[in-house]
């Protein structure tokens, strides 16, 4: 385990780091409450050791800051057991409200510290198996299931984020809206499995191309999402306006140029996709308003013959 050790005394603390590190563990020492919280705050522990009677910041005060950092998720609560020389039911109690897990004597056999630390390391495994397994689902419910790409879900909850974040600093915020051309009749003449293989190749298609703006810095931090059946949305939250036009004009060509087969699709033949799009000052407006103007133009690049991007 990697442990901070929070104990004033340097006498003390010596004998504990050995002990500790001849069962293996990793051990950080910090001096007073003061050191700890920011030792806490810097890096992540398996388990905290307290001791309790410190000049300054005691160990309950320390605890207590230390639990008011922590967020609310189970795999976020680092243990704290407390380490003191004056093992009183009233400091046992004391140590509990504080937000501390358990209670050592500092005059206890080293048998049973080593126990104690065993126990701990159960604990701290199953943490790390816990925090694993959160972080999978996230990502999983964040991701549309037949592109890999961000869902609705994931769109949303980033856009607010990045809005708020382009309305405090006046940065331009612009979106695509992009819709596959007749895709219904793609379905009729090709079978849905079909279709869904042609939505992938399209995701795949537009995410290759929103990155390839991303790494020659054109864009920074654009994403694409499905933002339901054949529809998608890019989103570019920090460049100027101007350079969605670009990457709109941009991405109708590389979807084309897929030659993925569509005879139903007009004269075209392949695969293509219709494009609305906006640049907004985040001063005026809002998200919901730059939606409405991109489907307004969506339609507008359909009406005009599809294939092709409509911008304001
Ligand atoms: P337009 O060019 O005007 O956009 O015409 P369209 O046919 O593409 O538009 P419409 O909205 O009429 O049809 C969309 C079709 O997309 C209908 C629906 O069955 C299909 N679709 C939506 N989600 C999926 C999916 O996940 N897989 C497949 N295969 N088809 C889907
Ligand atoms: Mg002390
Ligand atoms: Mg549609
Ligand atoms: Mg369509």
């Amino acid at each position: 385990m990697k442990i901070l050790l929070v104990e004033d005394s340097k006498a003390t603390a010596m004998v504990m780091i050995a002990r500790l590190e001849s069962f293996g563990h990793e051990v950080e020492h910090a001096l007073s409450g003061l050191v700890a919280v920011e030792s806490f705050q810097k890096s992540t522990y398996d388990l905290i050791l307290m001791d309790i009677e410190m000049p300054g910041m005691n160990g309950f005060e320390t605890t207590t800051r230390i639990r008011a950092l922590e967020g609310n998720e189970a795999w976020a609560w680092t243990p704290i057991i407390f380490v003191t020389a004056t093992d009183t039911p009233t400091n046992l109690v004391t140590a509990i409200e504080a937000g501390g897990d358990d209670f050592i004597s500092k005059m206890a056999p080293e048998g049973v510290l080593q126990a104690k630390m065993k126990a701990m390391s159960r604990i701290a495994a199953m943490r790390a198996r816990l925090a694993q397994a959160n972080r999978k689902l996230q990502d999983q419910a964040n991701r549309d299931g037949l592109t890999g790409l961000f869902n609705r879900r994931a769109m949303d909850m980033q856009i607010d984020s990045l809005w708020d974040r382009a309305t405090s600093i006046a940065e331009p915020f612009s979106l695509l809206m992009i819709d596959v051309d007749n895709f219904k009749k793609y379905n009729d003449h090709y079978g849905h499995l079909a279709g869904d293989d042609c939505l992938r190749a399209v995701a795949n298609c537009l995410r290759d191309t929103v990155q390839q703006v991303n790494d020659d810095k054109t864009t920074r931090g654009a994403f694409v999402a499905r933002y339901g059946g054949e529809e998608f949305a890019v989103i570019i939250p920090h460049a100027a306006c101007g350079t969605h036009a670009g990457l709109a004009y941009h991405i109708v060509e590389a979807v084309a140029a897929l030659r993925l087969p569509h005879e139903k699709n007009a004269d075209w033949g392949v695969v293509t996709i219709s494009i609305g799009g906006v640049c907004a000052d985040p001063a005026s407006g809002s998200v919901g308003v730059l939606f409405q103007k991109a489907d307004t133009l969506l339609y507008k690049a359909k009406d005009a013959g599809r294939n092709r991007a409509e911008l304001d």
